[in-house]
């Protein structure tokens, strides 16, 4: 196949960071203004937001269903629906977060595990990179353990249905949207990017 696009001519469109500064430290997010060097020699700012990243799961028990989660979202101030997913622990892989996620929130674990890819869900100011997986075979005799200040309601829906409701707005987080989509795909042989991985409990 012919190369689409010779990656170092990125050399052309490549900026180059000079200063960086902290803007503001938090739990959750670090927030940076970066001094670049554009291109043609001009000197301009960039605000983006460090973010630690994340893992997320489509789970698919023997019946052909999924498992959805009903959070609230302050920013936006109301509840949505998305697949499990959390935020990585320092120096965790992204497989070992998936797996401790996924049973923290719904007590689910599993013995087949696919990683169906990565996404950068807001590239224009972020950092942040969330990797997907599929997590069949399960167990689902355990409990959730959830943290002391997290609350989340749990439901199960064939993933015929899920999908719908990413086509009917039900679903409008980011990375469920592309999970169950992914997932649809892995099924189907399409999805080129998929492996299976076996992560260490
Ligand atoms: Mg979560």
């Amino acid at each position: 196949m012919e190369p689409l696009y010779n990656t170092d001519d990125d050399r052309l469109i490549a900026e180059r960071t000079i200063d960086t500064e902290c803007v503001f430290d938090g739990r959750l997010l670090h927030v940076e203004r970066a001094t670049v060097e554009l291109p043609n020699g001009a000197v301009s700012t960039r605000e983006m937001i460090r973010h630690v990243g994340a893992s997320a799961i489509v789970t698919l028990d023997a019946k052909g269903r999924v498992v959805l989660e009903r959070q609230w979202r302050a920013p936006l101030e109301r509840a949505f629906w998305e697949i499990p997913a959390g935020k990585l622990d320092p120096q965790e892989p992204t497989e070992r977060c998936a797996v401790r996620e996924l049973k923290e929130e719904t007590g689910i674990t599993a013995r087949d595990w696919v990683e169906l890819g990565t996404i950068h869900n807001a590239i224009g100011y972020s950092d942040e990179r969330i990797v997907i997986y599929l997590a069949r075979d399960l167990d689902e005799s355990g409990e959730q353990s959830l943290d002391d200040n997290e609350f989340l309601t749990i439901v199960r829906v064939t993933l015929e249905e899920a999908l719908a409701m990413t086509r009917d707005g039900r679903i409008t987080d980011v990375k469920s949207i592309i999970g169950l989509n992914w997932a649809e795909q892995y099924l189907a042989g399409t999805l080129v990017q998929a492996r299976s991985v076996s992560p260490r409990p």
